[in-house]
């Protein structure tokens, strides 16, 4: 039977949340437990990602383990071995939506893929093929960082200076970001208008109700 991996069925598993959460950390511990149970284990994570090793994987605390940058998702594929058990894959936004399909490929191999990526970006756009993984996933784990304000949980990424650069995929420490509760976010013109608008719809309301009593 061609697709009996031994007993081991592949699966999905995705760990996300804003920047300062502690993704790479729990990818870490995830994948050293597969060490410890003796499952050949491969990291990968997107060459654009040079904040602090070429080819190790680092969690903000300085937790690392092992990984190989690569340029695409195809090359995941190539540099996988046979033995594999195990794919933990950090900072996942990053790829285009090829990703989608190599890790589709990867369980349907029987293989165990853990994702760890930003859901958002500091716009609160969904970020490149993440919502599609979510979707996918047998596995979801949203994780909060604490707000740099007031201390709450924060599921937002925060840019200190928005107006620095426009693109999406900005690279950067927490010389650029930091994490945020939905309060203390981007609180831009926008959100304003809208508060304006919903303040100014709930006045008529009462007035026209007021008047009619
Ligand atoms: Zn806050």
């Amino acid at each position: 039977m061609n697709n009996f991996h031994g007993g081991l069925s592949g699966c999905v598993e995705v760990i996300c949340g804003p920047m300062f959460s502690g993704k790479t950390e729990e990818l870490i511990r995830r994948v050293r437990r597969a060490q410890i149970a003796r499952q050949k284990v491969q990291i990968f994570k997107p060459a654009i990602d040079d904040r602090y090793h070429e080819t190790d994987i680092v969690s903000h605390n300085s937790l690392k383990i092992e990984g190989t940058p690569v340029n695409t998702a195809a090359e995941i594929l190539e540099n996988l071995y046979d033995s594999t058990r195990v794919v933990g894959i950090d900072e996942i936004q990053f790829f285009d939506e090829d990703i989608i399909i190599v890790v589709k490929k990867l369980s349907r191999r029987g293989i165990r893929v853990i994702c760890a990526g930003l859901d958002q970006d500091f716009r609160g756009t969904p970020f490149g093929p993440i919502p599609t993984l979510l979707c996918i996933a047998d596995r979801i784990e949203k994780i909060q960082a604490i707000c740099t304000v007031c201390g709450n949980a924060a599921s937002r990424t925060y840019r200190k200076d928005p107006e620095s650069n426009s693109d999406q995929v900005l690279v950067g420490e927490n010389d650029l970001y930091e994490a945020r509760c939905a309060i203390h976010w981007n609180y831009d013109q926008e959100d304003e208008d809208l508060r304006a608008y919903f303040a100014l719809k709930k006045n008529m309301v009462d007035e026209s109700q007021t008047t009619t009593l």
